[in-house]
């Protein structure tokens, strides 16, 4: 079973019926081949299903509603063996609402020089069909990936799922449902954003809830099943002794167990994926969850503090583009600086640090929250392990959404933070702090991100395009001067693009 379970993609041949019986049924045949080798191949992360050869207009419209109509169909990879005049996709390329990739392939790699002949040459045509095919894409205005390559090449394959992923992301986010508890935190503006505008731009719908709701749940959190959260926490992570020796301690523990049983039960019960609070906002809590929304984080959830539902969703989104990766996601806060050389960058938060960013054992300890309400919390410290990271931004610009990518390089921190009470990850900016800060600045990037070492850019990219929204990426080759004209440039053709 793939990863993705029965979420799939549907492999569709176009051809036409010029050819003949014989040459059709061996389209048929290598096309069935080559969703089955897709399928086979470990970097492929779901199933790509034959759903055979269209040669009419009528067939070509059916495929693309079925599609449509079909909820474990997260997009569809297309592919012209032969000819397929490109008239007879107008209508199914325009009722079509998954996304689509090209695959700009042929079935054999190598030309048979010595036995070539027309027959070879008329049923493998898509070096010219397929050009005919992405015509009518452009003419349509159709965002959708092109991946050109024989399709055993391993390279294509990692580029196939490069877009599955994305495609994955954005099923998710069509139907993805986040609870925001509270409302968000009192003056930040970067946090807020038009609701009804994501839902149509993204699909995922926010749903707020007073506390009172979730502290209702939390009540009905029993002491047995709390005492048998205590004993996971004890496999999963290092704690002292004294933790469950000292009472005050124990109890902390024991808060952050209802905390985390009481919401996943109210979000379980919802159906959502995702999550905000703000601790300005706990009335009937015990206090800001601490390690009960970083263990809600590592199972999956998506999470973003103070109210920002944009960095929930997007954290949830992602976590489902690297489903299976060993690599983690986080929601995550650019806290301070360390200026030296390199200019270095201390990400954290007040608590709310997700340890599948790590690869230590994470450390249990209970101390003083100092933000909001002051009290003691039980939270998770670890550090992010090393290696190439991206931070992920999306904010509302009023009248569209834009994502920033900011691609860091996680390094291990000089000396030990022995007195540093949160989970951290100290990361370079590309090309340096000072372009890059600039650079997020003047995109207007939030000081929350998505923090991931689970997908890479060209998924994020292919996200982005599913979505229609803007994406600028912060990266080794950034120049903030022409990155600004890339702002100014884009602000025209989105302007342009979305219509009056
Ligand atoms: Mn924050």
């Amino acid at each position: 079973m793939k990863i993705y379970g029965e979420k799939k993609i549907w492999f569709v041949t176009g051809s036409q019926h010029l050819y003949g019986p014989g040459v059709l049924a061996q389209v048929a045949e290598n096309s069935q081949a080559i969703a089955a080798g897709l399928t086979a191949s470990e970097h492929v992360s779901a199933n790509i299903e034959s759903r055979g050869v269209v040669t009419t207009p009528k067939e070509i419209l059916d495929v693309c509603q079925a599609a449509n109509s079909d909820e474990n169909c997260v997009g569809l990879i297309l592919w012209m063996h032969t000819f397929s005049p490109a008239k007879m996709w107008i209508a199914g390329l325009s009722a079509l609402n998954k996304p689509y990739m090209h695959l700009h392939t042929q079935f054999g790699a190598a030309l048979p020089w010595g036995d070539i002949n027309m027959n070879y040459m008329n049923l493998n045509q898509s070096a010219h069909g397929d050009r005919e095919f992405g015509y009518i894409g452009t003419r349509l205005r159709q965002e959708r990936k092109v991946v050109v390559g024989h399709w055993q090449k391993e390279s294509v394959q990692i580029q196939v799922d490069d877009w599955v992923r994305a495609a994955m992301g954005w099923a998710e986010s069509q139907t993805l449902k986040l609870a925001r508890f509270g409302d968000n935190m009192r003056q930040v503006a970067v946090t807020e954003g038009d609701k009804v505008s994501a839902q149509i731009q993204f699909g995922y719908e926010v749903h707020a809830f007073g506390l009172g709701d979730l502290a209702k749940a939390c009540e009905k959190i029993t002491a047995e099943q709390i005492a048998a959260q205590l004993e996971l926490y004890k496999q999963d992570y290092e704690i002292d002794a004294e933790v469950f020796t000292d009472a005050h301690s124990l109890e902390m523990l024991q808060n952050e167990a209802r905390l985390e049983l009481g919401m996943e039960a109210f979000l379980e019960e919802g159906g959502f994926k995702a999550f905000t609070n703000c601790f300005e906002n706990l009335t009937g809590l015990s206090g800001l969850p601490g390690l009960a929304t970083q263990r809600l984080m590592s199972k999956g959830y998506g999470y973003g503090g103070e109210g920002d539902w944009k960095t929930a969703a997007m954290c949830r989104i992602v976590k489902v583009m690297s489903l299976g990766k060993a690599a983690g996601t986080s929601f995550m806060e650019d806290y301070t600086y360390n200026f030296g050389d390199p200019d270095q960058v201390l990400g954290a938060h007040m608590l709310e640090v997700c340890p599948s960013i790590s690869n230590e054992k994470p450390k249990v300890v209970v101390e003083r929250h100092t933000i909001g309400i002051k009290k003691d919390i039980a939270r998770l410290i670890f550090t992010g392990t090393p290696g190439p990271a991206i931070n992920i931004s999306t904010i509302d610009m009023g009248t569209r959404f834009r994502i920033i990518a900011n691609e860091v390089d996680t390094v291990k921190p000089p000396q030990d933070l022995p007195n540093l009470p949160v989970a951290k990850a100290l990361w370079e900016p590309r090309p340096s702090l000072e372009v890059a800060a600039a650079a997020w600045i003047h995109a207007g990037g939030a000081h929350h991100s998505v923090y991931t070492q689970g997908i890479n850019l060209d998924q994020l990219n292919d996200f982005a395009e599913m979505a229609g929204v803007e994406m600028v990426v912060i990266g080794a080759d950034t120049n903030v001067n022409e990155f600004k004209k890339e702002l100014r440039f884009n602000a025209v053709y989105y302007h342009l693009s979305h219509g009056i």
